[in-house]
Order: structure tokens, then sequence, then C-alpha cells
């Protein structure tokens, strides 16, 4: 089921208590239950969607107390129910906190990482697109040392979006290339400079300690963890991973145009406590999408 779906079957379950012509508890536990079923064949992790039945039934049971109290009325009693599970549906993919924005006219220095694959390279190009557009000199920086080719991929795609960038043949140490990288750009006075860091084909001890090694030498404002939509319920423990060992302050969900079901990727949110940015919905560079909680929702629901 991919995200799409899941928008569908969430529209319908809502549609179903529309028409219900009265919204007692049998109408309101139906609802919940295919509203958890479908999240859970999204791969949702299971704790995550038994919570919020939990927390919808409670926000419900309480306006519901709330609104007989004041007489109210069966279309209240709809909307009650319509405004908690949207509002829980929004927590599922807001931890609450404000990632860092770059801003024009100081050097933002932002880190991407995560598992070989997950789409870094593209992102970081499509992330220095984004920034460009918006008037900011950006530079990219390849310390990917470790797959072959790496430097001459982010050297295509950033030629191919007019995007300065800084790589090495020869030097293999990927803390000397993102840091004289990150000086080189920074002396230009770059506004966004994005250092694209090596994967490995799982997360293994010696890419995290890259990772600090890199992170310690640029000290970024943002690390970045790029998160491959379609690896599933993965994607909570990966992510897990990388954050107890490069803290990373924000996510971006890739593939999410493919058959990704992109529940994996929901409970990594709620796991790590850390806020999607963007979502990367192809290969082009500009498929790059801006990640807001309430209007993912709406727009989920239809
Ligand atoms: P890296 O190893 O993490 O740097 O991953 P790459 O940037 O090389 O991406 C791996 C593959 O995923 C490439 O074929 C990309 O074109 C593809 N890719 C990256 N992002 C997306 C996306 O949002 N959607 C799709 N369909 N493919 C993507």
């Amino acid at each position: 089921m991919v995200l799409a779906d899941l928008g569908a079957r969430l529209h319908g379950a809502l549609n179903q208590l529309s028409r219900a012509s009265v919204v007692d508890d049998r109408v309101i536990d139906a609802l919940l239950k295919e509203l958890c079923a479908a999240l859970l064949e999204a791969d949702v992790n299971v704790k995550l969607v038994s919570q919020l039945r939990t927390k919808v039934k409670a926000k419900v049971k309480k306006s519901l107390d709330e609104a007989e109290k004041a007489g109210g009325r069966e279309a209240n009693k709809k909307n009650v129910v319509q405004k908690a599970v949207f509002d829980e549906l929004v927590a599922l993919v807001d931890p609450g906190t404000e990632p860092y924005k770059p801003v024009k006219g100081k050097t933002n220095v932002l880190m991407a990482v995560g598992i070989q694959g997950a789409g870094k390279t593209t992102t970081c190009t499509k992330l220095a697109v984004h920034y460009a557009r918006r008037g900011m000199k950006t530079g990219l920086v390849c310390a990917d040392t470790f797959r072959a080719g790496a430097f001459d991929q982010l050297k295509q795609n950033a030629t191919k979006a007019k995007i300065p960038f800084y790589g090495s043949y020869t030097e293999t140490d990927p803390v000397a290339i993102a840091s004289l990288g990150v000086e080189k750009f920074r002396k230009e006075r770059f506004d966004v400079i994005i250092v694209d860091t090596s994967g490995r084909h799982k997360q293994e001890s010696e890419l995290f300690e890259e990772m600090v090694a890199i992170s310690l030498a640029v000290s970024p404002d943002m690390t970045i963890m790029v998160l491959d939509a379609s690896i599933g319920q993965a994607a909570e423990g990966q992510s897990r991973a990388f954050k107890d060992s490069a803290d990373f302050g924000a996510i971006i969900v890739t593939k999410l145009d493919g058959h990704a079901k992109g529940g994996g990727a929901i409970s990594a949110v709620a796991a790590t406590k850390t806020p999607i940015i963007f979502l990367g919905t192809g290969e082009h560079l500009h498929d790059l999408e801006k990640f807001n909680p309430q209007p993912f929702v709406s727009k989920l629901l239809g």
C-alpha cells in the first residue's frame, strides 16, 4: 500500500463517519478500527498506532462530554471526531521541534548522512537547487570517498544544476575534503554549504565514526538524515541508530514517488523526535517538496 492508498483509505473511513446518521460508540470504533488498520498496513509502528487510537478516543470522549453538557447536536459530534483524528495524524508527523532554517548573509553548513543508496547525493543537489533559487549562494562538497564514482556523480549533478562544487579524485580522507571544501566556500562567502558524506550498505560503526569526525571538523548548523521511504519498517531502526551516534536535526524522506508505504518514515519521526523538512518525489533536480505536517495530512486525507 503506497502513501496515496493510505490517504484514500483514511479519507474513506472519514467519509463513512460523515454519512452516519448517528455518531455513537459503534461508529467511532468502526472508524478507529479502519484508521488503525490502514496505518498498520502502511508500516506505521504498532505502538504509535495504538497510542493514536487511545488519544483520539480520549479526546473525543472529553469533547463529547463537554458538548453534551452544552446540549450538542450530531453535526458537532462529527466535527469533534474529525478534528481529533486530524490532530492526532498531524501529531504523528510533527515532533514539535523546529528545524534549522538557513539564513542569507551568513554561512550555513548543512551535512547529509544516510545509508548508501538512500538518495544522499541526489538530495544534496536538489537542496542546493532549492536554496540557490531562493537567492542563496550555494556550494556542494563531496566528502564521500567510500563509493567509487561518488564525486563524479556529484560533479555531474552539480554541473547540470549550475551549482559550484568541491571534491577530490586523489584525497582519500573524507574529513580533509570536508574541511577544505567548507573552508573554501566559507572564504568565498557562500550562504549555504552542503556536505555530502559517505554511506555504507548498512549502519556500521565505521560509518558512524566517519560521520562524527566530519561533523566535528565542519560543525554543521544542521545535519540531515536522508531516509529511503522504500525500506519500510526498517526506517525506524535505521534512524534510531543514526540518531544515537550522528545526531541529526532534520529528516528528508526520499523515493515517495515509488511504491513506498511511507509509514516507516513516519515512525522514524516519532522514534527520533526529529522533523521531516522535505520529501524526495523523483529522480530529477526539482523533485523535492517542502514538508509541513498540517498541509501534508490535509493533502493525505484529500
Ligand atoms: P546515495 O548513495 O545515498 O548518495 O544515493 P544516490 O543519490 O546515488 O541515489 C540512489 C538512487 O536513488 C539513484 O538512482 C537516484 O536517482 C535515486 N533517487 C534518489 N532520490 C530519489 C527520489 O526521491 N525518488 C526516486 N524515484 N529516486 C530517487
